[in-house]
C-alpha cells in the first residue's frame, strides 16, 4: 500500500492494542499481528465430542485426529468446501487463534478476516459477528482473492487489470482486479482436495489399494506434476489391501499420478480461461503483458505454471510466499487502514450488513 508515514497517535495506539489479520482457508489458518508478522498458521481443523458438542482440539492437534477418531469424536474442517458447513466449528476454531495470538487479552481493535468469495452474506455476516465475540471492536472481512493480490504485491488500486488465481484445499478463486475492485471472478470446488481425491481414487482402482487422505497429500506433494519432468519419479505408497484388508505398499510414478490429477488440473485451468474471456479487452491486455500471478499451496505443484501458460499463452509467476499470500494481504490492509481512507473504504464496503 502507500508508504505514508503513520501519525504519532496511530503508532502509539498500535503499541498497547492488537490488530488481527486472518486467513480463515479451507485448508489452512494463518493469523498475523500487527507489528509483529505472521504468528501463527494451522489446519482448520476442529475436533468436537459428538456427545456434548465441545471442541476438543484445534489445527494441528485436531488435523492429527481426521480419520482416526474414535466414534464420540469427530474432526472436521468446517470451511472445507468454501462455504462454511458449521458455524458453531468456525466460530469456535476463530475465537481459539485469536485467543492464542492474543493471550495476554490487550484490546483488539481492528481485526480483517479473508474469507473465500464463494460464502453467502449469511456466512459473512457470521465471520464478522465471531470476530466480534472474540473481542474485535472493528471486524472487517475481505474476499480472499483481493487480499491474495494485496499480499502477492499486485498493484491492485492501480487502473490496470491484475489477475490473481489462487489455488488452495477446498476452493480455486480466479479474480481479475482493477481500480480496488474485483472486476470479474470465477470461484470453483475445485484445488487440492480434489486432486487427492483423484490420486486416492487412481490408487484405488489401479492397486487395489486403499490410502488416507494424509497419504494422498504426501503422494501429491512429493510426485505431483502437472507436465513431464525431467527426471520422472517415484514413491512407495503405504495402505490397506482392498481385497486382503493387509497393509500392503505399492511404487508408484509421477507419470501415473501426472495423468491421476489431469481432470481436477483441468477445471482449474477451465476456470483461468473463462474468467479471461469474460475480462474486458483492455483488462485483458493487462493479463497479457503483466501475466496471471499463482497464489496458494496449489501454486506449489510442479509445473503447474507452466502448464497455465501454455494454455492461456499468457506469462505466469508464482507469488513469493504463496501459501502466506492472503494472510500478508490483510497485514497490509491493516497497516494501510490507519493512514489510507482508500483502504478504509475498500474494507468498510466489503463489510456492511
Ligand atoms: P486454503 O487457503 O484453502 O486453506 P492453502 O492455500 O493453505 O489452502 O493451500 C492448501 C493446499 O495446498 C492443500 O490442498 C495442500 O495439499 C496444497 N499444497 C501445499 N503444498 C503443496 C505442494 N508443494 N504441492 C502441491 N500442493 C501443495
Ligand atoms: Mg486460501
Amino acid at each position: 500500500m502507500k508508504n505514508e508515514k503513520p501519525s504519532f497517535f496511530s503508532s502509539i495506539t498500535r503499541r498497547f492494542t492488537r490488530d488481527i489479520g486472518i486467513d480463515l482457508g479451507t485448508a489452512n489458518t494463518l493469523v498475523s499481528v500487527g507489528g509483529r508478522g505472521i504468528v501463527l498458521r494451522e489446519p482448520s481443523v476442529v475436533a468436537i465430542n459428538k456427545d456434548t458438542g465441545k471442541v476438543i482440539a484445534v489445527g494441528e492437534e485436531a488435523k492429527r485426529m481426521l480419520g482416526r477418531t474414535p466414534g464420540n469424536i469427530v474432526a472436521i474442517r468446517p470451511l472445507r468446501d468454501g462455504v462454511i458447513a458449521d458455524y458453531h466449528s468456525t466460530e469456535e476454531m476463530l475465537r481459539y487463534f485469536i485467543r492464542r495470538v492474543n493471550r495476554r487479552g490487550a484490546p483488539l481493535v481492528n481485526v480483517v478476516v479473508g474469507i473465500p468469495s464463494g460464502v453467502t452474506e449469511v456466512e459473512r455476516l457470521a465471520v464478522i459477528e465471531a470476530a466480534r465475540k472474540a473481542g474485535a471492536t472493528k471486524a472487517y472481512v475481505i474476499e480472499e482473492p483481493m487480499a491474495a493480490a494485496i499480499g502477492a504485491g499486485l498493484p491492485v488500486e492501480d487502473p490496470q487489470g491484475s489477475l490473481i488465481v489462487d489455488i488452495g484445499g477446498g476452493t480455486t478463486e480466479v479474480a481479475m482486479i482493477s481500480l480496488g475492485g474485483i472486476v470479474q471472478s470465477r470461484s470453483i470446488r475445485v484445488a487440492g482436495d480434489e486432486i487427492d481425491e483423484a490420486i486416492t481414487n487412481y490408487i484405488r482402482v489401479a492397486y487395489n489399494l486403499a490410502v488416507g487422505d494424509r497419504t494422498a497429500e504426501q503422494t501429491k506433494i512429493e510426485l505431483a506434476s502437472a507436465t513431464p519432468l525431467e527426471q520422472e519419479l517415484t514413491l512407495t505408497v503405504k495402505g490397506r489391501d482392498l481385497i486382503t484388508g493387509l497393509p500392503k505398499s505399492a511404487e508408484i510414478s509421477s507419470e501415473e499420478i501426472r495423468s491421476a490429477i489431469s481432470k481436477p488440473i483441468q477445471s482449474i485451468i477451465e476456470a483461468i480461461k473463462l474468467t479471461l474471456e469474460n475480462t474486458p479487452p483492455e483488462l485483458h491486455a493487462d493479463a497479457a503483458s503483466d501475466g496471471i500471478m499463482l497464489a496458494g499451496g496449489g501454486a506449489l505443484l510442479r509445473g503447474l505454471d507452466q502448464l497455465i501458460s501454455e494454455e492461456t499463452r499468457l506469462p505466469v509467476r508464482i507469488a513469493r510466499d504463496p501459501l502466506s499470500c492472503v494472510v500478508l494481504g490483510t497485514g497490509k490492509m491493516l497497516d494501510a487502514l490507519h493512514d489510507s481512507p482508500q483502504i478504509r473504504r475498500m474494507l468498510e464496503k466489503a463489510s456492511k450488513g
